[in-house]
């Protein structure tokens, strides 16, 4: 990641993060945090965010997709002061009722959640899933695609926005993680079940789990055909494998279960955080009883422990953004019609101007892609012109729009945004894209 310069920039965000960088590695907590200005965020309200300079942006970013409900959503801010004026500030001895509350909630809310464990990130939550798919298969190998991300955690950190040369191949993200946890995860490519059955073939009953984003959000968005994912179920228990759908983006954003929702297609285990506590740090990891009762606190052979897990502030925040959804079905159809509207705006502006670009996503999530469709799998993606987006991003930030930075990630649209905000977005797309054509 290449480090925003500095120089001659007199803002109070740049002098803020250059105190930072004398105290914080690169100045921020999170690899992807920088990319430019602005640097430093200073307040956050409904669909808008401002920085230290005084500058207002809408904001599409959301936080890399914590914020659901819009920013200091008052139904989750007020649950969160409620908490901490009761005094429970941790789970230290037994359970509080905010845990209990939030877990059935869950249970309630995701078709394939009979239990669910606590956590405080999709990273801890998708290494408790990984661990327990082992435990219970007793197979060594995870098996993720090309441009799925799952967090920090050893066994699954390769093959994200890979390189051309090195995309399918060895590709971990970090240095320091042992050879073997990189060599126990194997690379498939998303919608193409062919990919798939070859590696349960060329690892013959050594594949604990496969684990997806069912929409890889983290390359933008590649929607799943239907029999791919019901091919990945039908494979997966046959060869006796896990399925965990990692819900940490799609679940609670796209429909109040999750895509298995939308799918049909039931998951194995269920892992999913950000949206859930629209901004308070929560996650967790759900499944049938029968697999979450070899966790430890079951009395299982699965060891679950943490100091913040099922904090019962954050919990609270979570139950008052699932409560917020299930009291306010139509946010769903509102995101979906808003989503419908900027990708069907952005694809119309592309091709008046003749732009290669395809604008894609689901529900309030979209992605602008800058290459010739359909875009299928990670390998479609390859072609993409990251040029043109980086000069798009640059330019929307610019005029007031904050949007995800990275080449290939998706943005997106909370309760607070309208359609408004849509249509500015819009007029302003058109004007930059006019730009860079
Ligand atoms: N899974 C998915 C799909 C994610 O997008 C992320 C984070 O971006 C994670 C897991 C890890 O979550 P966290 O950053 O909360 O550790």
């Amino acid at each position: 990641m290449t480090s925003a310069d500095l120089t001659g920039d007199s803002s109070t965000g740049a002098k803020l993060l250059n105190t930072a960088r004398d105290v914080i590695p690169g100045g921020v907590n999170s690899a992807t945090r920088l990319v430019g200005a602005p640097y430093v965020l200073t307040d956050a309200s409904g669909a808008y965010v401002t920085d230290a300079d005084g500058r207002r942006y809408l904001d599409y970013h959301a936080a890399f997709g914590a914020i659901l409900l819009g920013h200091h959503a008052p139904e989750v801010d007020d649950a969160v002061r409620r908490a901490v004026g009761d005094g429970i500030d941790l789970a230290g001895w037994g359970v509080t009722e905010p845990e209990i509350e939030l877990a059935r909630l869950v249970v309630e809310t995701i078709p394939s959640a009979e239990q669910m464990i606590s956590a405080m990130s999709g990273s801890e939550a998708v290494a408790q899933a990984v661990r327990l798919a082992r435990a219970i298969t007793d197979r060594p190998l995870i098996l993720k695609f090309q441009g799925g991300f799952h967090g920090w955690q050893d066994a699954v950190a390769r093959n994200v926005i890979s390189a051309p040369d090195r995309a399918y191949g060895r590709d971990p993200l970090s240095r320091g993680i042992l050879e073997d946890a990189i060599e126990s995860t194997v690379i498939a490519e998303f919608n193409d079940l062919d990919s798939v059955r070859e590696l349960y073939e060329r690892h013959p009953e050594r594949i604990a789990a496969v684990i997806l984003e069912p929409i890889p959000h983290n390359v933008g968005a590649l929607v799943p055909e239907a029999a791919f994912l019901a091919g990945l179920r039908a494979i997966t228990s046959e060869q006796g494998s896990l399925l965990i759908f990692d819900e940490v983006i799609t679940g609670f954003r796209h429909a109040l279960g999750g895509y298995q929702q939308v799918s049909g297609v039931r998951p194995d285990l269920t892992t999913f955080g950000k949206a859930m506590g629209n901004g308070y740090p929560i996650a967790g990891l759900a499944g049938p009883r029968t697999l979450m009762e070899r966790f430890s606190s079951a009395g299982g052979d699965v060891l679950l422990a943490g100091t913040f897990n099922g904090n019962p502030v954050s919990s609270s925040a979570a139950i008052a953004t699932i409560t917020y959804l299930r009291e306010h079905p139509d946010f769903y159809e509102r995101t979906h019609a808003l989503g419908d509207r900027i990708r069907t705006g952005l694809g119309a502006i592309t091709e008046e101007l003749g732009i290669p670009a395809v604008a894609a996503g689901f529900g309030g999530v979209f992605a602008l892609y800058f290459t010739e469709g359909p875009i299928r799998g990670y390998r479609d993606l390859l072609r993409d012109n990251d040029e043109a987006y980086v000069a798009f991003h640059r330019r929307m930030t610019d005029r007031g729009f904050l949007m995800l930075p990275l080449a290939l990630k998706r943005n997106h649209i909370s309760a607070a945004h309208t359609e408004d905000d849509i249509d500015r977005t819009l007029e302003a797309a058109r004007d930059v894209l006019r730009g860079i054509r």
